[in-house]
């Protein structure tokens, strides 16, 4: 960011709820069939047909409210946001506005700033207040592509219309992209952990929006925001909001004014449209929705859907750094997805070096499925593997550096470090008879150096171990080495 300049970004997300079936009816949720195939009465929204709400949404988003930090309020209602589209059959869309299903939540999330190549700088740890999470259905879609006379009809299909939603929106506590972008991939693993959302971006079941304005540094006042909206990637909405910042300070610098509107991210063209100005912005003129009660959520049911989740990524984290004498960003890194935190306790588990496991899960290992853009389920190195080639190096079986090129290659060919190190003959030599052997055939070759050495030129010490580990074409253990080396050359004075 341009010195002397601040960006104020608020998120809000779209996560569809994993349930089987619509909230307000029996419809089918699954992606993907015919359109118009998973429709009834209510979803059509036939006039006298009656929502029932499904229970599993309630429970879904408890466990998603929960994994947020939020309060699940006793009592909340359900309302109407009344607006026109063509893809929204009764005219209004039912959420809820002043009384939300939950509020008052704060999430600490870890976050880094990038270098040019996209790589984390320092991770670190950053408190984010998230305002409410509401449930609501979602509408339909509008078809423009890949059917007949697109050009003089809209198609519209309603499988989608009724399908449970959680919006999450937060306060406006973000102050860059990359924290914008950190904060919704830990959404996205949040909602995962405790199975209230597939949170896959790509089938659409997460989406997210961002305001973002900008202000001179030290200002108490908010600039006028935009609201960016058809992020469909984590990344895209990271370069829509970058390219945000940038366009605010150049029209703010060169005398103009920032306009409060809704834009949309251009992914090809690489820039942001305008979707509407905030002069045609909606009233959406809310009202409690008549046919729904209160709905209520009592601390008995809470109880019994927390006993029902797995151990949260907060509870899990600050075990690691108990259990596992883990630094906070180590754990924090190791719990921010669920499946990384089981790969991680079954390596710390199997090896009996949980500290030295873990750094070669989050350095080596994380950086070889980031390269492979794979995730930790897909990684051909298991737990069990990498408990095996820590407790070699551990054991001094072969070196750190040697074991980073066998992590390399584990991960490339799916064996196992033992099986590596037997192909390429890498085990080092600890054995101290066959260390001394190698050590009285370098002396025997050294006299002067001897000599020298004994007559108090200490540094030849470094000449002597080079030798050794050379005639051992480096698969000596260093530390035998220097031990016995050292007794060696200073016996007999
Ligand atoms: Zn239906």
């Amino acid at each position: 960011m341009k010195k002397g300049w601040e960006v104020v970004i608020g998120l809000e997300i779209h996560a569809q709820l994993g349930t089987e079936s619509k909230i307000f009816c029996g419809c089918s949720t699954r992606f993907g069939d015919e359109p118009n195939a998973n429709t009834c009465p209510v979803c059509l929204g036939l006039p006298g047909a009656l929502p029932v709400l499904n229970k599993r949404v309630i429970e879904l988003g408890t466990r998603a409210a929960l994994a947020l930090g939020l309060r699940v309020n006793e009592s909340s209602i359900f309302a109407r946001k009344n607006y026109f589209y063509p893809d929204l059959p009764k005219g209004y869309q039912i959420s809820q506005y002043d009384k939300p299903f939950s509020e008052a939540g704060e999430l600490e999330i870890m976050t880094a700033e990038r270098d040019e190549a996209g790589r984390p700088r320092e991770w670190q740890p950053m408190k984010v207040r998230i305002t409410r999470l509401h449930l609501e259905e979602d509408a339909g879609k509008n078809v423009h592509e890949s059917l007949p006379d697109v050009d003089r009809y809209s198609y519209i299909d309603l499988n989608r219309a009724g399908t449970p939603l959680a919006e999450i929106v937060t306060e406006p506590d973000f102050r860059s992209s990359w924290q914008a972008y950190d904060y919704v991939n830990h959404v996205r693993r949040a909602l995962q952990w405790v199975g209230a959302s597939e949170a896959d971006m790509e089938k659409g079941n997460l989406r997210c929006e961002a305001n973002v304005s900008v202000r001179r540094e030290g200002a108490k006042d908010f600039g006028t925001k935009v609201e960016l909206k058809n992020l469909n990637s984590v990344r895209f909405m990271q370069r829509a909001i970058e390219y945000e910042i940038e366009r605010h300070i150049n029209l703010i610098e060169s005398g103009g004014r920032v306009v409060q509107e809704t834009l949309l991210w251009d992914d090809r063209a690489n820039e942001t449209r305008s979707m509407r100005s905030k002069e045609e912005a909606h009233d959406y003129r809310y009202f409690p929705e008549p046919d729904l009660p209160p709905l209520v959520v009592t601390e008995d049911f809470i109880k019994h859907v927390r006993a029902g989740m797995p151990e949260l990524p907060g509870s899990r984290r600050a075990r690691f750094m108990d259990e596992y004498k883990l630094s906070y960003n180590d754990a924090a890194q190791l719990t921010s997805d669920r499946a990384l935190a089981d790969y991680y306790e079954q390596a710390a588990k199997i090896s009996g070096n949980p500290r030295v496991a873990a750094n070669w899960i989050k350095t080596e290992l994380l950086r070889e499925l980031e390269t492979a853009n794979l995730s930790i389920n897909e990684s051909r190195i298991t737990p069990e593997d990498l408990a095996a080639l820590v407790k070699l190096i551990d054991e001094g079986a072969i070196s750190g550096k040697q074991g980073k090129d066998v992590l390399v290659e584990m991960f490339a060919s799916g064996k196992s470090a033992h099986a590596i190190i037997e192909e390429r003959g890498l085990a080092q030599v600890s054995d101290a008879g066959e260390i001394e052997r190698i050590i009285a055939d370098v002396i025997v070759a050294s006299p002067q150096q001897l000599a020298q050495y004994r007559a108090g030129k200490e540094t030849l010490f470094g000449f002597f171990v080079g030798q050794v580990m050379k005639a051992s074409k480096g698969k000596a253990n260093p530390n035998v080495v220097n031990e016995l080396l050292r007794a060696k050359l200073n016996e007999n004075q």
